[in-house]
């Protein structure tokens, strides 16, 4: 499987080369050059199957010309190698817990599988892989965690001084190895603006390696399928034959594996792309009008996003067919009040607390019901462990948040983090100055 650019179909690059660059020059995403079908032996059986045997069988699909089928497997096995269990709520009502990997999101899965792909393919003795990354949270912790230990791998990540929960904050600084963490001064944006201007800059470009590890890579969305494929043979177990899925989202990478693991044969009533206030693709979908907007700030923040990444992938999925698209997607925004409400009302009828994003998600699978008379099975995402979010939750609920082990370990660990403004030749200095681990 080659990939082309969505800004250009006859370009051809292998899955090593699109990995790598993460962007093609013309400033398109990669994607596969078709979509391959997995066969009805398969989705009709995939029941019987595992996370893991799944997830192999999807990336075999995509990749088996690329990575050698052991190598692959092995691969798929350790990135893998958590759980995304569909968890009951009512008889046909399911949350689709994807915060069981390390960094506790879902954002585990594109990550691990990211990191696991860079370092198969880089040797010893080659040049030592620098990745940069800007977070406003979730990223930068399942990047972190992600790379931990990978051999020729060093990452950066930058944060945002203050604007980062505890937890979120202990796992970007607390991991030392190949880790590194810089607290910036300044805003996500600022983040962002530094380390783009580090891929710019000629000199940091000649002395290092650099690769970012961004949503947009492909080796980050192929992973995301496997949960779609592995919740409907979960659900498939109790009998159902449909499901609609709600996904909260920012950038719509999630969404968008959704949408290539339906193109790929999974068969799916309906997507519910549910978005905070950020609405640039509900408003899109309803007015056939697509506008970006600055982001502004809500309870879900990691879905703050006013220009979605990801879109154009969707938008190339469906050949650019908005008819086509709006059968299989529908979608709908909420206010801070609502998710508030919706995050009481998960506790008050279901006993469960969720993260705001993940309450966005549940809003969503409601009104779809109530709009459509729709009575089958629903999964909606949760994309987050509720104990990152601890400032969202009044007292109450915040004391039912069970914290993981995990998260405990970190916590009598010693913060390390550097401490720079927002001028960029003092992080180029500190690129370049800083003592190589
Ligand atoms: C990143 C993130 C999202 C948004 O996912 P996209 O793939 O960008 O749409 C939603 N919820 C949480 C908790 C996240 O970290």
């Amino acid at each position: 499987m080659k990939f082309y650019s969505t800004n250009n179909k006859d370009l051809r690059v292998s899955f090593k080369e699109a990995v790598f660059n993460s962007m093609p020059l013309d400033k398109g995403l990669y994607m596969p050059e078709s979509i391959p079908q997995l066969p009805a032996s398969f989705i009709d059986n995939i029941e019987q199957y595992s996370l893991t045997e799944i997830a192999y069988e999807v990336a075999s699909a995509l990749l088996k010309d690329e990575i050698p089928a052991e190598d692959l497997k092995a691969l798929v096995e350790e990135a893998a190698n958590f759980e995304a269990p569909a968890v009951p709520l009512d008889e046909n009502t399911f949350v689709l817990e994807l915060f069981h990997g390390p960094s506790l999101a879902f954002k585990d899965f594109g990550a691990r599988f990211m990191s696991r792909v860079m370092g198969y393919y880089l040797k010893d003795g080659e040049q030592l892989l620098d990745v940069l990354v800007a977070t406003s949270g979730d990223t930068g912790g399942a990047v972190a965690l992600g790379f931990l230990g990978v051999a020729n791998t060093r990452v950066t990540i930058l944060y945002p001084k203050g604007k980062v929960s505890p937890i979120q904050e202990q796992q970007l600084t607390t991991l030392g190895q190949n880790i590194r963490a810089i607290e910036i001064d300044g805003t996500f944006d600022d983040c962002q603006a530094l380390v783009k201007q580090a891929f710019a800059d000629e000199e940091l470009n000649q002395k290092f390696r650099l690769t970012s590890a961004n949503s947009i890579n492909i080796s980050r969305l192929i992973p995301q399928t496997f949960y779609y494929f592995n919740a409907f043979a979960q659900l498939k177990r109790k009998g159902f034959k449909e499901v609609v899925f709600s996904v909260p989202s920012g950038n719509f990478g999630n969404i968008g594996a959704g949408l290539l693991a339906f193109k790929m044969g999974l068969p799916v009533k309906q997507f519910i792309a549910a978005t905070n206030v950020n609405d640039t693709v509900p408003r899109f979908l309803e007015t056939g009008v697509y506008e970006t907007k600055p982001s502004v700030q809500t309870y879900a923040n990691a879905m703050d996003v006013g220009a979605p990444s990801n879109w154009v992938r969707i938008m190339d999925l469906f050949n650019q067919d908005t008819v086509a698209l709006k059968k299989v997607v529908t979608s709908s925004r909420f206010t801070d009040e609502e998710t508030f409400a919706g995050i009481k009302a998960i506790d008050k009828d279901f006993d469960y607390i969720a993260c705001p994003h993940t309450a966005i998600a549940y809003l969503a699978v409601e009104k779809y019901r109530n709009e459509t008379g729709y009575d089958g099975a629903a999964v909606f995402l949760s994309t987050a462990h509720a104990c990152k979010f601890p400032d969202i939750f009044p007292a109450e609920l915040a004391a039912k948040i069970e914290i993981p082990a995990s998260v405990k370990e970190l916590e009598g660990r010693a913060k390390q983090a550097d401490e720079l403004g927002v001028a960029f030749e003092d992080f180029k200095n500190w690129l370049i100055h800083k003592e190589a681990v």
